[in-house]
């Protein structure tokens, strides 16, 4: 559920920045804002009249990196440091990824485990939350440059089924960027706002955004009430989009042309030319009935009726994914109100007539399909800014809260910004064989160490049964009330034991103390995402060290001479490593540990030490 409407008289920096709405969207990025003259959402536009940023990012060989169109013409020929689609990957351990896998042309770090996924170019190891600040960054020189004028506050859009990690990824993002990230509001939720749906009073209304993107389609069922969103369902398709309809044009090329399969494998830029083609292709013809072009000297052609009948088996679909979020939400298709059209592949007039034709209502797509979701974020971020008078301002935490885990990391529950009352919960587990207690330490504060935070109480959970390390399962729950205080509860859900804890965090805390803490937080969001990567990586070479010796030890007479001997060898260099190397040269020795052990372990396939690896350790 999402509550908008939000006072932040406390909890910002400088009230009379601008604020701007950041669409960071898995193929485009943009922003937008409302000028204080016009009161209308705009999306930003260069000088060439262009608003969307392709979110691809291309590192090239001097470690230049460059965001956006100049990166796009890299995806094919220069596959392996050419990164898209980053956004599929925030708050992903490797085990997510697995499956689908295949669709990334560059290299997701292989650990086996539920760590959060890398992304390995050359040498180096990136998070998702590093490559999408990257994008955010170059979104945010942008419309420096254009609006002449430092860009330090955002409202960035996510979609509704992000969990909290995801939610806390993007924001890290953004603080990577040097973007003081006031709110993370939904994608629907934004182009409601962007068609003016949620900003009256006394309005009950149920919505359908239909969002068919460049890689994704999301149908999101929301209900409006006095100004507030919920939620009811969300579906859709994570591997269903724009993308498809190029590859299908580009097959029936390839078919049609008698094109050599072999060939195009062989060779990049022709392929790199057919998909651009392809795009074209589409484009044009949401508005022309045909498309004529050449290829290599060779005539192309595909008309509007073609190109319907290679995607509608694509747009059915997205219409049984519409059904699914209808039924999820117990309702029928005469309980909608409005139905909304976001995503640049809604200009697809099949597309149109056939989700109109499902919900039998007309459209609202007189907005940009592409640009809806930036300018709802604009009219969020106005009235964070307190320009939208007639809004109804809730409470709300100034500070983030969390607890600390291994390695003194600052593990955020309730983000700032979060309405009062607010709850949230999360699974912990033990370090050590036979762990009996556990140390709470509950912090506030918006740094990556919790020792540049502000502690606020500490607690120890004990009389947690004898079980090996990563077993017992510590569920710690936060839960602010009305009245602003803390209750962290900490419960052991094997043994059931428990343990709880008041504490109320703005005591004492002046709105000074606040600004300061923040700006703090955007200073020094550099240097504190190294230490956090660098202790992560320490944390994970500890663990796999861990299971790697144990296994070794239980499953020494199953192993050949030289696999023992090389193992010992990586786990040695790893040692070694964790105390003087850099985050990358310890990712780097764990893929070597990786890549020894784990034939053997598939050979083995030893369920401890899968199971060892879950959870986050305190
Ligand atoms: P995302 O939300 O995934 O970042 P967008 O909403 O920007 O993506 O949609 C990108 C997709 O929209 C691409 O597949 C692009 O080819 C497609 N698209 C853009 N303009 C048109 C158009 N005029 N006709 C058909 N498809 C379009
Ligand atoms: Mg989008």
């Amino acid at each position: 559920m999402a509550k908008i409407g939000i006072n932040i008289s406390t909890g910002s920096l400088q009230q009379q920045d601008i604020i701007v709405g950041i669409d960071l969207g898995t193929t485009n990025s943009l922003v937008s804002i409302i000028y204080p003259d016009t009161r209308e959402p705009v999306v930003l536009k260069e000088y060439d009249g262009s608003t969307l940023v392709p979110s691809v990012i291309h590192f090239g060989d001097s470690g230049k990196v460059t965001v956006g169109d100049e990166a796009k013409e890299y995806l094919i020929t220069e596959p392996f440091n050419t990164i898209f689609s980053a956004k599929r990957l925030m708050g992903k351990s490797y085990n997510d990824m697995r499956s689908v896998s295949s669709h990334f042309t560059y290299k997701i770090h292989d650990d086996n485990s539920d760590n959060l996924v890398k992304v390995q170019v050359g040498d180096l190891f990136y998070s998702p939350v590093e490559l999408s600040s990257l994008i955010l960054k170059e979104l945010k020189v942008r419309a420096e440059h254009i609006l002449k004028t430092p860009v330090k506050r955002a409202v960035i859009t996510v979609p509704a089924y992000f969990n909290d990690a995801q939610r806390q990824a993007t924001r890290d993002a953004g603080k990577l960027a040097g973007l003081d990230v006031l709110r993370i509001i939904n994608e629907p939720t934004a182009a409601s706002l962007a068609y003016g749906l949620g900003l009256k009073k006394d309005e009950t209304k149920t919505i359908a955004v239909y969002d068919l993107g460049g890689g994704t389609f999301d149908i999101s069922i929301l209900r409006i009430t006095n100004g507030v969103f919920e939620v009811l369902s969300t579906n859709g398709d994570t591997y269903l989009g724009g993308d498809d309809f190029d590859l299908a044009v580009l097959s029936y090329w390839v078919e049609k042309l008698k094109i050599d399969r072999s060939l195009l494998d062989a060779n990049k830029n022709l392929l790199q030319e057919l998909r651009l083609k392809a795009e074209g292709a589409k484009k044009e013809l949401s508005s022309m009935p045909d498309f004529y072009s050449e290829i290599s000297g060779s005539p192309i052609s595909l008309s509007r009726s073609e190109f319907e009948n290679l995607i509608s088996p694509l747009v059915s679909r997205t219409l049984t994914s519409c059904k699914n979020a209808l039924a999820d939400a117990q309702l029928s298709i005469g309980d909608i109100d409005e139905v909304i059209m976001v995503g640049g592949s809604t200009r697809v007039p099949l597309v149109k007539e056939s989700v109109e034709n499902f919900f039998q209502m007309k459209l609202h797509d007189s907005l940009n399909p592409d640009e809806v979701v930036a300018l709802g974020a604009a009219v969020q971020a106005d009235i964070l800014a307190g320009n939208n008078k007639d809004f109804l301002l809730l409470d709300i935490t100034p500070l983030s809260l969390g607890i600390e885990t291994m390695g003194g990391l600052m593990d955020v529950l309730i983000p700032r910004n979060s309405k009062i009352p607010a709850k949230a919960g999360r699974q912990y587990t033990t370090q050590k064989d036979g762990q009996g207690s556990m140390r709470i330490s509950v912090y506030q504060g918006e740094r990556d160490l919790v020792k540049d935070n502000r502690k606020l109480a500490e607690f120890n959970l004990s009389g947690i049964p004898g079980m090996p390390a990563g077993l017992p399962k510590v569920e710690v729950s936060f839960l602010v009330n009305a009245d602003g205080i803390l209750v962290v509860t900490a419960k052991e859900l094997r043994s059931g034991v428990q343990q709880a804890i008041e504490v109320r965090p703005q005591y004492g805390l002046t709105d000074a103390e606040v600004e300061k803490m923040l700006e703090e937080s955007i200073t020094y969001a550099q240097s504190d995402i190294q230490v956090r990567a660098l202790v992560e990586a320490q944390t994970e070479a500890e663990q796999i060290l861990g299971t790697t010796e144990s296994f070794l030890q239980k499953n020494k007479s199953f192993l050949s001479d030289s696999e023992n001997e090389t193992t010992k060898q990586a786990i040695l260099k790893l040692k070694q490593i964790i105390k003087t190397g850099n985050k990358d040269e310890i990712h780097a020795a764990i893929e070597k540990l990786n890549e020894i052990s784990r034939p053997y372990a598939e050979r083995l396939m030893d369920e401890a030490v899968t199971d060892a690896l879950k959870g986050k350790r305190i």
